[in-house]
């Protein structure tokens, strides 16, 4: 057996000795070669493109360094690249992806061996070794090579061998203005200077002299850990809310988790120092996570590398948070993917108000906005981003690369974009937007406690969707009627457990308690398709929003519906409950969860628990199916809502997702209309009463068409209720519904601008 720790004190050597990088890379690979019996021993590193470029060889003919090239996924050295994997082979040429470079020489040798070098969580490079016996690598070779390539990870880093804006498109290296393009997470208008977010420290040490003081060195920093964690738990607890809250709640068990530490404590035991073994396991479980199928999980591995980073952050002192500009100006943070901690770090002082954060005044060194290039509506640090209101734009392309530090930059998460070096005019407008922003704030604001009645005197209600707590708060600062949608599968997504029947209980209550005496409607889980739990698998689909999702979990699943009925039951002892299901696509299915809920109510009755006050259920029109069963929906539904999300997906059969497809068909077409109109004139005849709950009716001028057409209760996003409650006061109903009625005729694809025209015309806010 190899001796690893000499090994690595060699490689430390090298490290510590004179030299630049490439003088280093290529006594490494000697040291390496010769430490594990190889022939061979050969360092790529990642160049502009995507191509890994031979930089480094001992056994490999010199002439090849710089000249040979592979791209990712091409050849052994780009599947290892591009997988992020190791790879151990005893006869490389038999395997298909090897692919044979002449001015290397390397036909004579057979066994292989390829670990991906990282930085920053990304593949930089390949370090590989051969040998000309077909020889089988045994784990803790391959742990070893792994090991050193963390090492070799700071080289790389280092500079002086590639620097990083050669991987950046070269016309976005200067300070041109430019628009870069992304995934709105969380809607809002931010201007500041950028700040990259590097979670990692530069670990100096690897090599550990005594394994004993490393470990005490570890249980150190995870008590201090522990306690900075309870300290953030504990300050979020007075003014935050409870669902960001669970999110740090669950960081202080994974961090707590002794599999987690043991790990680390085994790393040191090879020889490593404290920090090397965090980075070590840290790598190891990105890779492992990563590789999940199940998207919880694999979007945890933010969640382990936000832990790792804070645990390094105490073994090696200092913050791992970049260089902040100047006091007075905002940050605009850039990352590849955060934690929900890290996020907070930015915070900083938290001396500006949620208020500031939300209306664009943000003055002081404070987040006002994050770029990421990955990133999802369930990661974790989105749900903090939303408690502190700072706009988000994920899946930003490079943009580590293509924003630099320092650069001036603003985040249009509205729409989904980002200027950096913004042209003066831009900045001047979107400065001048947030201006008309506050005022319009303010008139809603002013409009807050009047009631959503026409010119003409009819009452509409204004309803808010919710999926968190922190939403609920919206309802008293917009003044909206009550809740129309909520989602509850929004909490079951930021848990990494099922929460059991308490919890829920729990949990809403605490909704029921926050809406105080206004309605809330919670809509039964919606999970599966994209919204996947953690706590069940199920197979790929091909149609996800089309599969195994919503009310038919719930029935196949029935005890996980009941367990949610059962404390939707108990959470509402002796107010006003009101359910409904989602994705109906037969009266059946709602009868059938219908039968479950009332079995829930007669075993809470004899359990002798306290009722609710009254129940009501409704059903949710989203599958075109259940138009043509009215009747027998209008028989047994308490009330009626419609997602219009979803209905309109599935009535064009245009993927509601896809962004090739948001423009393609309107809303406000005259089909949508003349499909609603018919259904609020069923409802009406039967004296069932309908809403709208599908972001449809965000937008004032489609509300208004819904009013037109007979609709008199709307639930929309927060952000909407101010504009649509001016919209409605501002409205002449008589006018607008014979003003629909002759649109309801038109062949066209949209009447949007009619609509428009009419509201102008007829001084209507929209
Ligand atoms: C809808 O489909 O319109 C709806 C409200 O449900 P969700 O957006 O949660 O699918
Ligand atoms: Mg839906």
């Amino acid at each position: 057996m190899f001796a690893f720790r000499q090994l690595l004190a060699k490689v430390r050597d090298v490290m510590a000795g004179e030299g630049d990088g490439p003088s280093r890379l290529a006594r490494i690979v000697v040291v390496i070669a010769a430490e594990l019996d190889a022939q061979v021993c050969s360092i790529y590193v990642r160049r502009a493109g995507e191509v890994l470029e031979l930089f480094a060889t001992e056994g490999l003919k010199r002439e090849a360094v710089h000249v040979t090239r592979l791209r990712f996924g091409e050849g052994l050295i780009g599947k290892v690249a591009a997988t992020g994997r190791p790879m151990a082979l005893a006869d490389a040429q038999k395997h298909p992806s090897f692919v044979y470079r002449p001015e290397t020489g390397e036909e004579i040798y057979h066994s292989f061996l390829g670990v991906p070098i990282l930085g920053y969580a990304r593949v930089i490079g390949v370090l590989a070794v051969q040998s000309v016996d077909r020889r089988t690598y045994r784990e803790d070779e391959v742990e070893a090579l792994q090991t050193v390539a963390m090492v070799l990870g700071q080289v790389v880093l280092g500079g002086d061998l590639v620097n990083r804006q050669e991987l950046a498109p070269a016309e976005d290296i200067a300070t041109m203005p430019r628009r870069l393009e992304g995934l709105g997470l969380n809607d809002g208008i931010g201007i500041g200077i950028a700040v990259h977010h590097r979670p990692w420290q530069t670990i100096r040490r690897f090599v550990g002299d005594d394994p004993q003081v490393e470990h005490g060195r570890l249980q150190s920093a995870v008590a201090e850990m522990r306690v900075s964690l309870d300290d953030l738990v504990g300050a979020a607890g007075a003014d935050a809310h409870d669902d960001y809250r669970d999110v740090l709640e669950s960081y202080r068990m994974i961090a707590a988790d002794a599999g987690w530490l043991r790990r680390i404590g085994d790393a040191i035991d090879t020889g490593l120092t404290a920090e090397a073994a965090v980075q070590k396991t840290t790598n190891e479980i990105r890779a492992r996570l990563r590789q999940a199928s199940d998207p919880y999980l694999s979007e945890r591995v933010h969640d382990f590398e936000d832990l790792a980073s804070r645990l390094l952050q105490h073994l090696l002192g200092g913050p791992a948070a970049g260089t902040m500009p100047a006091p007075d100006q905002g940050i605009v943070l850039v990352a590849r993917n955060i934690g929900p901690t890290e996020l907070l770090n930015y915070q900083g002082s938290r001396e500006g108000s949620r208020e500031d954060n939300r209306q664009g005044i943000r003055q002081g060194n404070r987040l006002c906005g994050l770029i990421l290039e990955e990133g999802s509506m369930t990661a974790h640090a989105i749900i903090v981003a939303r408690a502190l209101d700072v706009p988000v734009i994920g899946h930003v392309r490079d943009a580590l690369a293509r924003i630099d530090p320092g650069d001036p930059v603003i985040v249009d998460a509205d729409r989904a974009q980002v200027f950096v070096h913004p042209r003066d005019d831009i900045s001047a407008a979107f400065i001048a937007g947030q201006a008309a922003r506050m005022q319009r704030q303010a008139a809603y604001a002013k409009a807050r406690d009047l009631p959503a009645v026409t010119r003409d005197g009819v009452r509409i209600g204004v309803h808010m969707n919710a999926g968190l707590l922190v939403d609920l708060e919206h309802l008293e600062a917009y003044g909206a009627d009550g809740v129309g949608l909520y989602r509850t599968e929004i909490p079951f997504l930021v848990r990494s457990e099922m929460p059991v029947r308490d919890v829920q209980e729990q949990l809403y209550r605490r909704v029921m308690e926050q809406v105080g005496d206004k309605p809330v409607i919670f809509r039964t889980l919606d999970v599966g398709g994209d919204k996947v739990l953690s706590s069940w698998q199920h197979g790929d689909e091909e149609n996800p929003a089309m599969g195994w999702r919503a009310i038919r979990v719930g029935l196949d699943r029935p005890a996980l519906l009941r367990h949610q009925l059962s404390a939707m039951i108990r959470a509402a002892a002796g107010r006003d409950l009101a359910v409904m299901f989602p994705m109906l696509a037969h009266v059946e299915e709602f009868n059938a969860a219908r039968r479950l809920l009332d079995k829930e109510w007669r075993a809470e009755a004899e359990r002798g628990g306290t009722l609710p006050r009254s129940v009501r259920v409704g059903a949710m029109v989203e599958v075109p199916s259940l138009l043509f069963q009215l009747p027998a929906l209008l028989s047994v539904a308490d009330f009626v809502s419609v997602g219009t999300n979803d209905l309109l997906q599935f009535l064009f059969a245009c993927d509601r997702g896809s962004p090739q497809m948001s423009e393609r068909y309107d809303p406000l077409c005259p089909i949508v209309l003349n499909v609603l109109a018919d259904l609020v004139e069923k409802c009406s005849a039967a004296s069932v009463p309908i809403t709208v709950c599908g972001e449809m009716s965000v937008r004032p001028v489609d509300a208004m068409a819904l009013i037109g057409i007979g609709f008199r209760a709307l639930s929309v996003p927060p952000r909407g209720i101010g504009p649509i409650k001016m919209m409605i006061r501002n409205l002449n109903l008589a006018g607008v519904e014979d003003y629909v009625r002759t649109l309801r005729t038109s062949n066209e694809l949209s009447v949007r601008a009619s609509l428009a025209a009419f509201a102008r015309d007829h001084g209507v806010i929209i």
